[in-house]
């Protein structure tokens, strides 16, 4: 099994610094690429070698990790001339990190394998605390032996890397947590609006029902940032309609019936329409205030 020495990182947002900050404090040998130079200084600083693109950092790497923010950009990133699957040597493993398509992450697979290079689908849960903290959940699609190889490197970024099946299943694994998390977070804003128009004070009311069998994240940690006000960005509205769209570009796809995805993507559409989009994903409890819903 060969030995991973040196470890390419493409974007390097909210997520991706940290998580590469990691591999660097590890002892990896780093090289980085991001679209924005600026926001990999911190990690060069750090001894990290700056790559001025995909094209010129991928044949220094054993791996490469890529989190970006949307499927277009991870095209961009892995396919064409310019991009990894042409410019990465054969045994080279390539794990995307970004949330994105499903049916693209098996497409990358076949045109990676095709160049003898193996490639990972690995989304991440935990935000940008898990990813600061190194405490992350890792959903892996892909072959066994890749992942098995890679292990040791995510588990520097997070506390739990399961190989959920082959290419793609990262993917899907992700968006059931992306739809498990609109449900949860629908139900808490609804149950606080009832409480409010009953004429309950929410805040008792959740005293009450958070610790029992209605008790969830969404629940006991929105909850009171959305009464206190507070509408700002643990997870950007825009990603979670981005995912809510993956996700039901895929359940369709399966012929899977979701209404409760149709329901979350047809309200996070509309936030976005109203300009909130670049709110945290609690901010959807101004749309039930607002009677936009
Ligand atoms: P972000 O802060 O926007 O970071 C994405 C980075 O990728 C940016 O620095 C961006 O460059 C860079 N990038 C985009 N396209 C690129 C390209 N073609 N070439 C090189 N660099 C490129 O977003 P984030 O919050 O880290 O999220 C990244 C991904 O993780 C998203 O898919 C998101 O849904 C997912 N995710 C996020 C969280 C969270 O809590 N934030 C949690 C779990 C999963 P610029 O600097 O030029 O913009």
């Amino acid at each position: 099994m060969p030995t991973i020495n040196t470890i390419g990182f493409i974007g390097l947002g909210v997520m991706g610094n940290a998580m590469a900050g990691h591999l660097l404090a590890a002892g990896y040998r780093l090289c980085v690429y991001n679209r924005t130079r600026e926001k990999a200084q911190n990690l060069v600083d750090a001894g990290a070698f700056w790559c001025p693109s995909p094209a010129e950092l991928a044949p220094h790497c054993d791996l490469i990790i890529t989190i970006v923010g949307y499927p277009a950009d991870v095209e961009q990133v892995y396919f064409g001339d310019a991009g990894l699957i042409a410019n990465a040597r054969p045994g080279t493993i390539l794990v995307d990190a970004t949330t994105s398509r499903p049916d693209l992450a098996a497409r990358i697979h076949a045109a990676a394998a095709a160049r003898g290079i193996p490639a990972l689908d690995a989304p991440v849960s935990g935000g940008d605390l898990g990813a600061k903290n190194a405490t992350l959940t890792i959903m892996v699609g892909g072959d066994e032996a890749a992942f098995l190889e890679a292990k040791p490197v995510f588990d520097r970024m997070g506390k739990m890397a399961i190989l959920q099946g082959g290419p793609g299943a990262g993917q899907h694994t992700k968006m059931a947590n992306q739809i498990s998390i609109a449900g949860c977070l629908m139900g808490a804003i609804e149950a606080t609006t009832y409480a409010a128009a009953a004429g309950l004070d929410p805040r008792k009311v959740l005293l009450s029902i958070g610790p029992g069998s209605a008790g969830s994240w969404q629940l006991n940690n929105m909850v009171p940032r959305m009464l206190d006000g507070n509408f700002a960005p643990g997870f950007y509205a825009k990603h979670f309609l981005k995912d809510l769209r993956i996700a039901l570009d895929a359940a369709r796809a399966m012929k899977a019936n979701l209404p409760l995805l149709e329901l979350a993507e047809r309200l996070f559409a509309k936030m976005s329409a109203e300009g909130m989009g670049d709110l945290g994903t609690q901010a959807l409890y101004k749309l039930y205030e607002s009677g936009l819903v």
